[in-house]
């Protein structure tokens, strides 16, 4: 006997996390009229890796006017590159400002979520223990959340304060401290200038060059700030002027990375300019292609490298101990703190979630040998489970808002097929025919040029990045086609 479908104590749709993801699929709902949704977030405010990530300096790398919602334009951004706090408070100025608040549920951390096929709903069991329904159910966890700590022996041991770069310490005052960063990737290159001043001595512990070209950030005077406020369209000119600009670069990085060369030029030309020791130079130079890794953008790490206080190690680390770090040649050197900014392990997407698909399937075993899914979307298998965000759609080169924009039009279209009930489940075959392209291409792109970066998997798989123009994955999916999808209706009761 069938269950009653959709007993009135069902969510319609329950979204997991607060973040960019989460707030933009709540809106989307809102404004379609939806009532009964919940956003369940594991932490006590929303934010995402803009409530995490704290840490001095810590700042968007794309320009704030394409890196926000094309719906909620703010004339308001400070600098072109704006800090963590104002998006921050952005974003809970588009909560509140579409009502999403009442929705949100903070300190509810979900501990998994199983399908029932015979009631057509999604069962979610929270860390507390309490059980939720919902007819469908939208992942807004992002990929960077699950930070990763390096692998070094003794790391338990340290007798200082250590921290990862995105659980700063604000408790601890770093100056006149002796501080190890560990990393050169995106976080600690914003991290290293703005403590660099304060700390006593800094040794920065790099294993892999990143290639770096200036941000050439700069402040918006009040007087353009208003310009933006009375003419919106100003501002939306500069958007799709900035879109148009990081779109153009797309083509080296999924097809010709010979286009990068020129871009690698001007970066040599800045360590040039910026680092006067040749041996220093070289330490800081890449072997590896552009756009390989993600191509980090900054206006004041390398002078703060040529600091007296401040020391680039490249000496591999061979252990850390109560008093600080040994390098591969014997020496130790000790420090009150280490800051981890060793990343985040992006390529176990919903690793924290147990989530039980059709049949009784999980989806950790479905992606053991590396995340797949349609378009990032939705996973045969998993009927009215969608992800934003999901497998393959972050970026390289263009803002991450674009892409959960799309995905939550897609996923509107999708719920519209549910409105009286039933399942949606993307056929296994279309999702198959979808990865296996997507994989040819991905051979072709820079990213399966020959470094080791946070996007390949331990197979050295990509499951990571969306290898195209951002153009076209928002074409293919401006509708949610329903011949990709069995679509069943909702079950009666018996
Ligand atoms: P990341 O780019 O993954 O960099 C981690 C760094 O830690 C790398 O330099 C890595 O070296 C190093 N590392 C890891 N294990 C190590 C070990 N055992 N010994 C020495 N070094 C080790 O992490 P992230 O800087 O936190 O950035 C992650 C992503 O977050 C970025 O790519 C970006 O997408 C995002 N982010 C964005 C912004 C923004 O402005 N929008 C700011 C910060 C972060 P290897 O290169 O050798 O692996």
């Amino acid at each position: 006997m069938n269950a009653p479908f959709n007993p009135p104590a069902d969510l319609d749709v329950a979204i997991i996390g607060a973040g960019f993801s989460g707030l933009c699929m709540a809106i989307h709902l809102k404004k379609a009229g939806y009532k009964s949704f919940t956003i369940f977030e594991k932490a006590g405010d929303l934010g995402g890796t803009w409530r995490d990530n704290r840490y001095p300096g810590c700042a968007c790398d794309v320009p704030s006017h394409l890196y926000s919602f094309s719906f909620e334009q703010n004339p308001d951004w400070s600098r072109s590159f704006s800090p963590q706090a104002e998006i921050w408070r952005y974003m809970k100025d588009c909560a509140g400002k579409h009502g999403i608040l009442p929705h949100m549920r903070f300190n509810a951390a979900v501990a998994s979520a199983a399908y029932d096929e015979s009631a057509q709903l999604w069962r979610l069991r929270l860390k507390d223990g309490e059980t939720v329904t919902a007819r469908a159910v939208v992942s807004g966890i992002g990929a960077l959340h699950l930070p990763a700590f390096p692998k070094i022996k003794g790391l338990e041991t340290f007798a200082g304060r250590a921290f990862h770069s995105s659980d700063w310490d604000e408790s601890y005052d770093l100056a006149g401290k002796r501080v190890a960063v560990i990393g050169t990737g995106a976080s600690a290159i914003q991290i290293v200038p703005n403590i660099a001043g304060k700390v006593k001595e800094l040794s920065l512990f790099q294993r892999t060059p990143s290639w770096i070209v200036p941000r050439m950030d700069r402040a918006f005077s009040d007087k353009t700030k208003s310009r933006f406020r009375r003419f919106p369209r100003l501002q939306r000119a500069l958007r799709h002027v900035i879109y148009l600009a990081l779109e153009s670069r797309a083509l080296g990085f999924i097809s010709r990375p010979g286009m990068l060369k020129a871009g690698e030029k001007m970066a040599r030309d800045y360590i040039a300019r910026s680092i006067p020791d040749p041996a220093m130079r070289q330490k800081l130079t890449p072997d590896y292609a552009m756009g390989c890794k993600r191509i980090l953008i900054s206006d004041d790490f390398y002078g703060a490298l040529t600091r007296p206080n401040v020391e680039l190690v490249t000496d591999a680390i061979r252990e850390v101990t109560p008093q600080g770090i040994v390098t591969e040649d014997g020496k130790l050197r000790e420090f009150d703190a280490l800051v981890y900014a060793t990343g985040f392990r992006a390529t176990e997407v919903l690793a924290e979630m147990r989530v039980t698909g059709r049949g009784g399937r999980q989806l950790a075993d479905d992606w053991k040998d590396g995340a797949q899914a349609y378009y990032g979307i939705a996973v045969s298998g998993y009927p009215n489970f969608f992800m934003l965000l999901g497998p393959n759609t972050g970026l390289g080169h263009n803002s991450i808002i674009f892409m959960i924009e799309a995905q939550t039009r897609y996923i509107m279209d999708c719920l519209r097929w549910l409105r009286g009930g039933g399942e949606v489940d993307v056929r296994e075959d279309v999702q198959r025919d979808f990865n296996a392209t997507l994989r040819t291409k991905m051979e072709r792109t820079v990213w399966k040029s020959g470094c080791r970066s946070w996007y390949l998997n331990e197979n050295g798989s990509n499951s990571v990045i969306w290898p195209g123009f951002t153009v076209d994955y928002w074409w293919k999916t401006r509708h949610a086609r329903r011949a990709d999808f069995t679509v069943r209706p909702a079950k009666v009761a018996a």
